[in-house]
């Protein structure tokens, strides 16, 4: 019986392999017989197969969705996928994110050019146009010096979105962060601080010599006919502080030189929302500014709660790109999960990993509404974090639980694991940050309630960022350039050939 069943599972195996097997092939033992039988010989004999057929799509793009996780580092990706898989009732450890399935992939050095471990801003100048600059510099290059107006004109480097508005394509501009954020704004400004965000982060010195904030930056771009739909928060930034939110009428805007930025972009012709319901209700035919939030928008654990309605990262992607997709020049669209970052800021991995499985929901939207023959998708991150996911937890134990062990012959014993301070550990821990005591009360908190903070080695004022690489995935024309370990700056480079434009 067994003899038989295993001449059956080797056969199977021989017309799966793609070199062949010979007549002379290995007997058939009991050994091999549990092995060809194997979920993991048949599960890796399929990827195989995938792999060894993916064909590259040598043409160019017509469309470039580019998404970034901020602060999402390989830890993060792993957890997420864990967490994802385990809300679909899994173990999780199989699962993988959207972007995870996208077929080329590259490791990228994120370093800036004054720090081993970088920011969003020296990353985000890396990525939208080409050029390593100094952490904390929006759209300019090295020889800018930080926080100094005099002289950045001489230094300003072109990004992408601008290439993409000069040669008529249309535009998107998506984060749950502010819209004047590091990672947003390098598309669109060029700036020698990343704080310039409104005219009150300025000097007054440097708004005398020129140098503009970052929000007048967007609504005053000149490039193309402007971008055509901006999403996302930091609304206070294009309010005067004489006019009150429209969501938390108690609060003003944070502008000092009483301009009315929304008022300017709907005089210019464009439509402004600022929840959710208004996103839905807005018509197709004319640039649309959303602003949700008069700083950051919600994390998604706490989106539903919020006052005026906010739609997620999948909501916003959705939105954009049905707007973008009639487009006959074809559509640069940028999208960035902005808060993964901030709540690993916070030490809460918590508002971190669930940010990351919602942006592998807006991915997957992304990948469901677009073709990969015309539109090329690249996912990245623009740095880590001081992340790690470590113990002996059992396969399948709760993300965000104490860490559970298994037993001498290797079975889960669904019980605590303890120090050698006696007290329980998380597998999710930071390096730096917030320090929790670990004293007799530590044993006593719940580790998976949503503000639990995992706690730090080192105290510092906020968890620092990683400087180990970050993941890039790609689909579509020219995917296939993202390969082996690459600089930051790559990435623009791949996407500007992707789309044609010349150097
Ligand atoms: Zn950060």
């Amino acid at each position: 019986m067994m003899k038989r069943f295993s001449m059956t599972a080797l056969a199977g195996f021989c017309a799966m392999t793609i070199s062949g097997c010979s007549d002379n092939s290995v007997a058939p033992t009991a050994e091999v017989a549990d092995q060809t039988t194997n979920q993991w010989i048949i599960d890796g004999q399929r990827d195989l197969a995938n792999a060894l057929n993916q064909q590259p799509i040598n043409k160019p793009a017509k469309n470039v969705i580019f998404f970034i996780g901020d602060g999402m580092g390989i830890t993060t990706q792993t957890a997420a996928r864990i967490l994802e898989g385990q809300l679909s009732g899994q173990d999780g450890e199989e699962n993988l994110l959207s972007f995870e399935t996208l077929p080329y992939t590259a490791l990228v050095k994120t370093y800036t050019t004054n720090h081993q471990v970088s920011d969003s801003a020296g990353t985000a100048t890396a990525y939208h146009t080409g050029v390593k600059t100094k952490s904390g510099v929006i759209g300019l290059s090295e020889f800018a010096d930080y926080n100094v107006c005099d002289g950045q004109a001489e230094h300003e480097v072109t990004s992408l979105l601008k290439m993409a508005e000069d040669r008529g394509m249309a535009t998107g501009l998506v984060s749950t962060a502010r819209i004047t954020h590091a990672s947003p704004a390098a598309a669109y400004a060029h700036a020698a601080s990343r704080e310039w965000e409104t005219d009150k982060d300025m000097l007054p010195a440097d708004i005398e010599m020129g140098c503009v904030d970052i929000a007048r930056q967007l609504i005053e771009f000149e490039h193309g006919d402007g971008v055509d739909v901006i999403l996302g928060g930091g609304r206070r930034g294009f309010l005067p502080n004489t006019v009150a939110d429209p969501e938390y009428p108690d609060q003003q805007g944070r502008r000092e030189d009483g301009r009315d930025l929304v008022a300017q972009w709907q005089a210019a012709g464009g439509q402004f929302v600022w929840n959710e319901q208004q996103l839905r209700d807005a018509p197709q035919d004319q640039p649309l500014l959303g602003l949700f939030e008069p700083s950051h928008m919600q994390f998604e654990v706490d989106r539903p709660h919020d006052a005026g309605g906010e739609p997620s990262l999948t909501e916003m992607t959705a939105t954009a790109i049905s707007r973008l997709e009639d487009s006959e020049e074809g559509y640069y669209l940028f999208i960035e999960a902005g808060r993964i970052d901030h709540a690993h800021h916070y030490n809460n991995a918590y508002r971190a990993l669930h940010d990351a499985v919602e942006m592998s929901r807006a991915v997957a939207q992304a990948m469901a509404m677009t073709s990969e023959q015309d539109t090329l998708i690249v996912v990245s991150a623009d740095h880590s974090h001081s992340f790690a996911l470590a113990g002996y937890p059992a396969k399948g134990n709760g993300v965000f639980d104490w860490v559970r062990g298994t037993d001498e012959r290797g079975h889960p014993t669904n019980e605590v694991e303890l120090a050698e301070d006696g007290q329980p550990y998380s597998m999710l821990g930071y390096t730096t940050g917030f320090m929790v005591p670990r004293d007799e009360a530590y044993g006593e908190l719940d580790p998976s309630h949503p503000n639990f903070r995992q706690g730090a080695r080192i105290p510092s004022r906020g968890e620092h960022h990683g400087g180990e690489d970050v993941v890039v995935m790609a689909r579509g024309p020219m995917a296939h350039a993202f390969h082996g370990f690459v600089e930051q700056t790559f990435l623009y480079h791949a996407m500007a050939h992707a789309l044609g434009f010349q150097q």
